[in-house]
């Protein structure tokens, strides 16, 4: 266990928020994060939450910027932070720490995850398109793409209607090369 005075580095895996607690009661931000951000909120929580049931850290509290769950190092002395799941078998409760519990008692890993994959559908990948920045990107590859289009059906062209035209150029580029000293 750390000592309780140390600060410690919490982190949000989802949209990479980073929080240093220290002894003091506000945080220090490290880096604000909140601009990525998932179309699958439970799935998205669940995996984190899974990594820390596989010993990769504690939840210890909600992150600020887009509501996933705040990540410590397993070996902090933070507070742990539960974080429920809704399932239409009833509330299944992640400890923070390392259990899984519902009204009846414990439950497996495997179990909240059939669980919790029943109730959250995973969304086909033109839902998970977020308007905003997603299409922007999409946009720009596309339009990067262009130039590169234009300049393969040049060089078809070439190849195809200036055939003979090939044989000149291969000697100018030989006659080039060779002034460079490549050849
Ligand atoms: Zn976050």
């Amino acid at each position: 266990m750390q000592n309780p005075d140390e600060a410690v580095d919490v982190a949000c895996r989802s949209c990479h928020r980073l929080e240093r607690w220290g002894s003091s009661d506000a945080p220090e931000v490290l880096t604000p994060g909140g601009a990525r951000r998932t179309a699958m909120p439970v799935l998205a929580a669940w995996e984190t939450v899974r990594a820390c049931l596989e010993g990769e850290g504690r939840v210890v509290g909600a992150c600020e910027a887009c509501a996933q769950p705040l990540v410590a190092p397993s070996s902090s002395a933070l507070a742990p932070h539960p974080w429920p799941f809704d399932t239409p078998e009833g509330v299944l409760t992640f400890d923070g720490v390392g259990a899984l519990s519902d009204a009846e008692g414990s439950v497996s890993i495997e179990r909240a995850d059939e669980r919790i994959r029943r109730a959250n559908p995973t969304l086909p990948f033109w839902k998970r398109v977020r308007p905003g920045r997603d299409l922007f990107q999409a946009t720009v590859l596309t339009l990067m793409l262009g130039p590169l289009l234009v300049f393969v059906l040049a060089l078809m062209s070439l190849s195809l209607f200036v055939r003979p035209a090939v044989k000149e150029w291969r000697e100018l580029l030989q006659s080039v090369a060779t002034a460079l000293g490549l050849m």
